[in-house]
């Protein structure tokens, strides 16, 4: 039984001040999720969260996550602009990007980030748009194929197979890649892999690290580069449906640390630090929408139209993503019917259930639409003159601050040219 962050008393609260639909984010859970994955892997000295801005790019909660001790995951010139205007500084930037414009590149150079390269021929790209290669350098790793191991129901949308996925170098690449460097003067390599999204298990980050440690002791071996940093980068998932379970980040933190100490120790390599660019497993939980109930609809099906749609959160329209809804104040009573719940996109795929058990309803009822802190609000967009959401942060001393205010009709106006 999934229960929301946010009772019925506080809510009701909140809508006096704050009109829906509007994202509210737990600051509570956001800290105690950012220090246990902290703690789970407080036995790699130099081991540093650098959280994927992508996921919820919202100043209030990197603000949040920098006092935590984590970095910034950037991949756009704005989510560079972004982490600096958060007062993330030099090696608390991460810049893993893919198919990079000469002038993110110069920014993350400015910025004095660290560096991820893609591909292979991003080497000379680099060195033409920065006129030089960095002293630390990372490259990202493709292994190909096909990798199955902790999909979730809902995770195969996103990325699946490596051999199909746009991202990273093959391995002869990646070994061509670190001696072009070393001899264009890079002394310090990372390497870098991503290759599933949404995992619901503990073995997905161990069973990635045991792939890329064996990688840097054979790279290490073959090029002789002084590989000082392993990034495992995002894919920790989170349990959208009420039934899958919880990743337990103490036992990812202990599987990880075993095959350190099989693989990396042995070869010598034990001063290697360890970084993360997890997204959704830092804040996903601890988001939702808050939508109301506006209109109830009896054709062939049952509708239940709200007034959030999936320019609030396309999740459900783009990946047919399951986000669990409740009504608030209503979580115990049983669901004595079978709806879907529209939004008022011109677009049949604007629903966030299909077929879904609800309890019943009334006109003007909150529902809360669940595990919406990552891909939720940052994915929106502005599609039938849709105007994005405001965004909440529920504090830890149960006071409501407004860290980001809904878009007004002159926001909407303010790029057209009369
Ligand atoms: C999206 C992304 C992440 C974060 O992934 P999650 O699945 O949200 O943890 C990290 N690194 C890169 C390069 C990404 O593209």
């Amino acid at each position: 039984m999934k229960r929301p962050f946010v009772t019925r008393s506080q809510l009701d609260e909140i809508v006096k001040e704050y009109p829906t639909p509007f994202h509210l984010y737990d600051e509570k859970g956001l800290r105690e999720n950012a220090r246990r994955v902290n703690a789970a892997f407080a036995w790699n000295s130099g081991f540093r969260e650098y959280f994927a801005v992508k996921a919820t790019p919202n100043p209030a909660l990197l603000k949040l996550f920098r006092e935590e001790g984590c970095g910034a995951d950037c991949s756009s010139l704005t989510e560079l602009m972004l982490a600096e205007r958060c007062g993330f500084r030099g090696q608390e930037i991460m810049f893993s990007s893919n198919n990079t414009l000469a002038e993110e590149y110069q920014m993350a150079d400015r910025l004095g980030a660290i560096i991820n390269l893609d591909d292979l021929t991003h080497v000379d790209f680099l060195e033409e748009a920065i006129g030089h290669i960095p002293e630390t350098i990372f490259c990202r790793y493709n292994p190909g194929g096909v990798f199955t191991l902790g999909a979730s129901k809902d995770g195969h949308q996103v990325m699946d197979t490596p051999g199909d996925a746009k991202y990273g170098m093959t391995r002869p690449q990646i070994a061509q890649a670190f001696q072009t460097l070393k001899a264009k003067g890079a002394k310090y390599f990372g390497l870098h892999c991503f290759l599933a999204s949404n995992t619901i298990s503990n073995d997905y980050y161990p069973a990635l690290a045991g792939i890329l440690f064996r990688l840097a002791v054979e790279l290490k071996e073959e090029t002789g580069c002084d590989i000082r940093y392993i990034n495992l980068s995002g894919g920790i998932g989170i349990p959208y449906r009420p039934e899958e379970e919880a990743n337990d980040i103490a036992l990812i933190g202990a599987g990880v640390r075993r095959q350190y100490e099989e693989v990396l120790v042995p070869a010598g390599m034990g001063n290697v630090k360890l970084c993360g660019e997890l997204g959704r497993f830092m804040t996903g939980p601890y988001g939702c929408l808050v939508t109301r109930v506006l209109h109830f609809k009896h054709i062939y099906k049952e509708y239940v139209g709200v007034d959030a749609c999936a320019a609030d959160l396309m999740r459900p329209a783009v990946y047919g993503a399951y986000h669990h809804i409740t009504a608030s104040g209503k979580e115990d009573a049983p669901c004595t019917q079978t709806v879907d719940v529209t939004g008022s996109l011109c677009e049949n795929c604007d629903k966030f259930a299909v077929d879904r058990p609800m309890p019943a309803l009334e006109r003007g009822d909150l529902l809360v639409i669940h595990d919406t802190g990552a891909h939720g609000h940052s994915m929106g967009y502005n599609y039938n003159g849709k105007l994005r959401s405001a965004e909440l942060l529920l504090q830890e001393d149960g006071s409501v601050r407004l860290i980001r205010r809904a878009e007004t009709p002159e926001d909407y106006f303010a790029t057209a040219i009369w």
